[in-house]
């Protein structure tokens, strides 16, 4: 089902919805050790699952197949992204064959970052070189990335915006930004999406608090604000993981619950292929499922019934 379609129907139900970021491993135990991960966070009832795409198409046979399993096998609907770092049409067309064989009907269609061995993002083809430069047919829900507190390559907010408003009207239905931990500014930054006139869902990019040193290190190379109460909060508990889980997790539920009162009813997590630290946030929401409220997963994907 298309991403759009599943935000619509939460949004006329009033109902918060979910959903969780995964990345390819670089091991085949790695790999297996997502799949069980994905199958036990299934059970938190995400609205989708989306699978990152390796810089440079790296990995990205991985991401297909990761998408084929997650489709497939663990009933979960998926978002796989794109990029056009290194790619030409043809890797697009093949890429993008994959994800309707697998039963996807979503993509998330970014630029990318510039390959590993290169300091400047370039175009592989003279056709791609922003997200909004790749096309689909009709089968694609198409979402784009937003940045609201600037990007890698341009910390004009207000030039991304309009950059973001160009590629809502090449096409795509849904946003999902770029992760933050200032409630107030991003709630902003949506008032001025919006006066610019990108009207379509605006998902905000949530990533849990794993451990300080990921923290900071995360938020350094994304040059994302902290509010100095946070600091406060999480600097004297630096070297005890369980005590900054539990602090971190109080402080991103009163982000996510600030965006919420404000009208925002998605929640996507950055999960980092771990499951404990997006789990205590949604049980401190009151999101996760209990005995009273089980979870009903919805039947595997199966290529006869969506093909014949
Ligand atoms: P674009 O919106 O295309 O913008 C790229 C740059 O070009 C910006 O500086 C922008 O201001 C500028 N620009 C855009 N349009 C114009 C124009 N018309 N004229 C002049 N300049 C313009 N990266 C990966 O490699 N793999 C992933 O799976 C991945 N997943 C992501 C998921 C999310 C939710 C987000 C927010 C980012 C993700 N990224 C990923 C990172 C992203 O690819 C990089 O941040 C990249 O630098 C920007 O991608 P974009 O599609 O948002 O770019």
């Amino acid at each position: 089902m298309h991403i759009r379609e599943k935000l619509a129907q939460k949004e006329a139900a009033g109902e918060p919805g979910i959903s969780f970021e995964f990345f390819p491993p670089k091991t085949a135990q790695g790999v297996q050790n997502l799949y069980d991960r994905m199958d036990r966070m299934a059970n938190l009832g995400p609205g989708f699952i989306d699978i990152t795409w390796g810089a440079g198409g790296r990995l990205s046979e991985l991401t297909c197949e990761m998408v084929g399993v997650a489709q497939s096998v663990y009933g979960l609907e998926t978002c796989m992204h794109l990029t056009c770092t290194d790619m030409g049409q043809e890797k697009v067309d093949q890429a993008l064959a994959a994800a309707y064989k697998a039963g996807c009907t979503n993509i998330l269609a970014l630029r990318g970052d510039p390959p590993r061995d290169k300091e400047t993002w370039e175009a592989a083809d003279g056709n791609f070189r922003y997200a909004k430069d790749l096309k689909y047919g009709n089968h694609f829900d198409i979402g784009v990335g937003g940045y609201p507190e600037g990007a890698d390559d341009n910390d004009d907010v207000d030039q991304l915006i309009d950059h973001l408003k160009e590629k809502v009207d090449a096409g795509s239905s849904f946003i999902i930004t770029q992760m933050f931990y200032d409630a107030e500014n991003f709630i902003e930054w949506v008032k001025k999406c919006r006066a610019k006139g990108i009207t379509i869902p605006i998902i905000p990019g949530i990533m849990p608090i794993q451990t300080y040193a990921a923290f900071i290190r995360r938020s350094n190379w994304t040059k994302t604000r902290v509010p100095p109460q946070w600091m406060e909060a999480l600097e004297p508990v630096k070297n005890d993981d369980a005590a900054v889980r539990d602090i971190g997790k109080h402080l991103i539920a009163e982000m996510c619950r600030k965006l919420m009162a404000s009208g925002l009813n998605h929640l996507h997590f950055y999960t980092m292929n771990l499951a404990q630290a997006t789990r205590l946030v949604l049980e401190e929401l009151g999101l996760a499922p209990s005995d009273d409220s089980p979870i009903q997963r919805p039947l595997p994907w199966r290529p006869s019934l969506a093909l014949g």
